[in-house]
């Protein structure tokens, strides 16, 4: 039996997984669930899987966790806080770890889990575009193996060639192309895109996904953070990684080869596909999604990316090609411009605006050590709250 700890269990990624996990009971026992502040959710999960321990980060919720175990009988150690995330991640009997956690805040975790020589399937994109190098450093001196969640880096994962180490070129690979659905609004002309409501960006027609990712996927913003995180994942140049815009979401990403082969993994878009590819690797679990029909599909289509309509992928790209800070200032500005955006604070064409100003005010310099990530990421967001305040 492997000891499967989830940070962010009650999130879409965590309620996937779980329920991968609920198909092998003979292989998989989760020692460890995480979340933010739903409790009910988080003891609902208690109760149907039995944790030795559990953890919120709001210090509230988890007094009311802690009640409600009590009052359910279960014996399961509450933690609390952030620390309780990093103890959780850190568990000896739980060899395998899921981050799951949504934004900058999954951060230390992931670093923990990395230098306690885990199993690490990183579902949330932002450890690695903030902190990639340190990430990966983390995890080749812990001896941790770092397995990518997010559909178009597992897709890669799998096309790439067996022995590939995370970090280092990839033997043989010319360059490698990331899907992009393009989001809800593919078509909308740019006038349009000024009325966008937070509702609408939050109903993606193909994946269903949690509210900040969403808005992400509207702007194309998930995407240019997706072509950092390729990188830094894979090992590989600005120039090698590409992206198509795939509005069907069947072939999840492609990697080409020196010798002209185009190695592309299909399926249906259901996250419990790269979820169970994870937790079985290098063996195959079966993870409850149906077969992809092809011939009902009928269509694969592929299109260039809109950058003009669309400017948060050049955006990305650009703090991608700067290095050092950049990623980092990036993602804390467009973690600011959304909570704005789904606050009704700022439009939807507001998020790349305030994205951009930060961005070019921001001081550049090396992503050396946590300490400098950290003061970069509360420098950035500073300054786009201010910016949004501005607008
Ligand atoms: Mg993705």
């Amino acid at each position: 039996m492997i000891g499967v700890a989830i940070l962010g269990s009650t999130g879409s990624i965590g309620e996937s997984t779980l329920d991968v996990i609920a198909r092998h009971p003979q292989r998989f026992r989760v020692v460890a669930l995480a979340a933010h502040s739903s409790v009910e959710k988080l003891l609902a999960q208690c109760v149907k899987f039995r944790p030795e321990v559990a953890a919120l980060v709001d210090a509230d919720a988890a007094l009311r966790l802690e009640q409600g175990l009590r009052d359910a009988g279960l014996t399961t150690h509450v933690l609390v806080g952030e620390a309780g995330l990093d103890t959780i991640a850190a568990l000896t009997n739980a060899p395998y770890v899921m981050a799951g956690i949504v934004g900058a805040a999954g951060l230390g975790s992931a670093l923990a889990a990395a230098r306690s020589g885990k199993r690490l399937m990183i579902a949330n994109k932002e450890p690695l575009v903030m902190a990639g190098d340190l990430l990966i450093a983390a995890a080749r001196e812990g001896g941790a193996t770092l397995l990518p969640i997010d559909s178009e880096h597992n897709a890669i994962f799998q096309c790439l060639p067996p022995g590939s180490e995370t970090g280092r070129a990839p033997q043989g690979v010319r360059r490698i192309l990331l899907t992009a659905s393009g989001g809800p609004f593919v078509d909308w002309p740019q006038a349009r895109l000024e009325t966008v409501t937070p509702a609408q960006a939050c109903a993606h027609p193909k994946w269903v996904m949690g509210r900040k990712i969403s808005v992400d996927s509207a702007t194309l913003m998930n995407k240019g953070l997706e072509v950092i995180e390729a990188r830094r994942l894979f090992g590989l140049a600005p120039e090698q990684v590409e992206v198509v815009v795939h509005r069907q979401s069947l072939v999840h990403s492609l990697v080409e080869y020196v010798d002209g082969s185009l190695l592309a993994q299909l399926g249906s878009p259901d996250m419990r596909t790269p979820i169970a590819h994870a937790l079985g690797w290098p063996e195959r679990l079966d993870s409850g999604v149906q077969s992809l029909d092809l011939a009902a599909a009928g269509m694969l289509q592929f299109e260039p990316p809109d950058m003009d309509r669309f400017p948060c992928l050049a955006l990305a790209q650009q703090a991608g090609r700067a290095g050092g800070l950049a990623p980092t200032v990036l993602n804390a500005a467009n973690e600011v411009a959304v909570a704005a955006f789904l606050e009704g604070r700022l439009n939807f064409c507001g998020i790349p605006a305030v994205i951009e100003d930060v961005l070019s005010a921001a001081p550049t310099g090396e992503a050396a050590d946590l300490e400098s990530i950290l003061a970069a990421d509360a420098d950035a967001r500073s300054r786009a709250a201010a910016g949004v305040s501005g607008r």
